[in-house]
């Protein structure tokens, strides 16, 4: 792929990016879709587990909230809110009591001033509204720039230099998502949610 007035490190930067991201993606929604249909044994929905963790950990004024859509789950630190999305917040799955664990790892993150997590917080609306803007800028500059115009050529590197961007935050933010993960399983753990078999998932199928 070639492209006038478009130089290769671009390319470079933006190819494995996208690979990057969309193997997250999959490997997100596929352990989710999996689990999603397995039951955890105390039969608790995700909103039940983040209150009851919450609880135990003698967290105060953090709430847990219900949100629109599928993947959605995080946790706000500005508003002190956990919020769980359509597929987990009503849930009794297995998957459901996973993320509702994840993001109470995030909660105690907080708590605990776990540095990172807070100047990934600063950061994430930033990301967010970039993650939305980046694919526009270069659906929109691609055609343009092939066309030879110049500005399509501007729109398009405005467009992977902020995707690239976008990525970067995801790929320096994984350690804040493996340590909510770990601070999750080990809280899960102390409280009994889950059943032996439960808390280790099989590594197939
Ligand atoms: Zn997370």
């Amino acid at each position: 792929m070639m492209m006038y007035g478009t130089p290769m490190w671009t390319y470079a930067l933006l190819i494995p990016g996208m690979l990057l991201t969309m193997l997250a993606s999959f490997m997100v929604q596929g352990t989710f879709r999996k689990y999603a249909q397995v039951g955890s044994s105390l039969g608790m929905t995700g909103a039940e587990v983040a209150t009851a963790i919450l609880e135990k950990m003698n967290v105060t004024g953090v709430t847990v909230e219900h949100v629109n859509g599928e993947l959605t789950d995080h946790y706000d630190p500005g508003a002190k809110t956990v919020r769980l999305s359509d597929s987990v917040y009503g849930s009794t799955s297995l998957a459901a009591a996973a993320v509702a664990a994840h993001e109470c790892g995030h909660v105690l993150q907080d708590v605990q001033e776990y540095k990172f997590m807070n100047m990934r917080a600063g950061i994430f609306p930033a990301t967010q509204i970039g993650s939305q803007i980046a694919p526009l800028l270069m659906m929109v500059g691609f055609p343009l720039a092939a066309g030879g115009a110049a500005f399509g050529g501007i729109l398009l590197k405005i467009g992977i230099v902020l995707f690239s961007a976008v990525v970067l935050f995801h790929v320096v933010t994984l350690p804040v998502e493996f340590d909510a993960s770990s601070r999750a399983l080990k809280i899960i753990n102390e409280l009994g949610i889950l059943q032996g078999e439960e808390i280790k998932p099989p590594a197939r199928c």
